[in-house]
């Protein structure tokens, strides 16, 4: 597996206090990652992936480190993307200025997240105005351009990001709330049901995040605060060494069977208690609930570990049968003639 952006998670400082925030930012929420710190992590980084995305909280509260990141970014010849909410975009003539800056920076993505937790009905005009000045003035550019809506889908706020994202040749990408962070509050659930959670891959593993606090996760929101011993927890002793840290996730054979066959594969692993504990133990029935509670649980980490081992060498052990078929083969087809 090879990871494809490096998330530099700037700040967890944010102007607004979403319901379902997964990193629980808010005005009040204090941690930045400093400008050493972020310049080791993307030089250590720039040999294992494709991009680098700025993040926060809101990225542009901290729009210097912001405009610098990107800077870097583009001198190592790696994609840049930024994540904001678009609170900058107060008027159309702010919006084109502060896009110009970014675009000088270098950014060639930028995606603006809408949905409903993102304003009072008070303020339901204002972010409107502000979404739409933003894409008009991104438009105006070859930035690639993204509205991200972050819920049910069954409210107008999805209609306003669509129409939006549509008028302005956008992409409109959408997402579940995940019961982590602020979103805990909003849809934990008891006695969920393990036929729910969905089979598949998970197409975010090879999405790390550093955080302000300077941790690693091996993939953006879901996997933060996650104990010591889980495997999307990367092991970094400082910022410099998420470049040997991406290394070895690359490897890992938990991070691959997540980037390959799903969470949910990895039950078939578990011995009875452990898989009824980490039924127990899902907040609801996403695939993200089942992948923290497999790896929160350091049992079912290591019963999962010792069955791809097991795996591993039946593969070896297979690989070398065939060989010795071939070479019997050989040697006889040699003896012929
Ligand atoms: S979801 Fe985004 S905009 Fe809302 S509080 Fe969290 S970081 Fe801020
Ligand atoms: S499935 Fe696991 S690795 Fe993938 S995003 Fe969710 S928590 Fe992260």
């Amino acid at each position: 597996m090879r990871y494809n952006t490096l998330g530099i998670h700037l700040t967890n400082a944010c102007n607004l206090t979403c319901g379902h925030c997964i990193t629980d930012s808010s005005p009040q929420a204090r941690g930045d990652l400093t400008w050493p710190q972020i310049e080791s992590a993307v030089r250590s980084a720039a040999a294992h992936v494709d991009g680098v995305c700025v993040t926060g909280g809101e990225a542009m509260l901290r729009r210097d480190l912001a405009l610098r990141t990107i800077g870097l970014t583009r001198s190592l010849g790696l994609r840049s993307s930024m994540v904001t909410n678009g609170f900058w975009a107060r008027s159309p003539h702010e919006a084109s200025a502060v896009i110009g800056d970014l675009v000088a920076a270098g950014l060639d993505k930028l995606a603006v997240s809408f949905d409903r937790y993102h304003f009072t009905p008070k303020h339901r005009a204002i972010r409107v105005e502000m979404l739409d000045a933003l894409l008009a003035a991104g438009a105006q550019t070859a930035l690639e351009l993204v509205v991200q809506y972050c819920g049910p889908g069954d409210d107008d706020a999805y209609e306003i990001a669509d129409s939006a994202a549509a008028r302005h040749g956008a992409r409109f990408e959408t997402a579940a709330v995940l019961p982590f962070g602020r979103g805990r509050n909003l849809i934990l659930r008891r006695n969920v049901d393990i036929a729910e959670v969905p089979d598949g891959a998970c197409g975010v593993v090879g999405r790390p995040i550093l955080t302000p606090e300077g941790d690693f996760y091996t993939c953006c929101g879901p996997a933060r605060g996650a104990p010591q011993h889980s495997p999307l927890r990367l092991r970094i002793a400082s910022a410099g060494e998420v470049g040997d840290a991406l290394a070895a996730a690359e490897v890992d054979p938990i991070i691959n069977t997540i980037h390959n066959t799903g969470p949910k594969s990895m039950l078939d692993a578990l011995s009875e208690p452990v898989r009824a504990r980490v039924t127990r133990n899902l907040l609801d029935g996403s695939m993200c609930s089942l992948c923290r509670a497999i790896t929160d649980d350091e049992e079912a980490v290591d019963e999962v570990r010792a069955r791809l081992r097991g795996d591993e060498l039946r593969v070896v052990a297979v690989s070398a049968l065939l060989k010795s078929v071939q070479i019997e083969q050989q040697e006889s087809a040699t003896c012929r003639r």
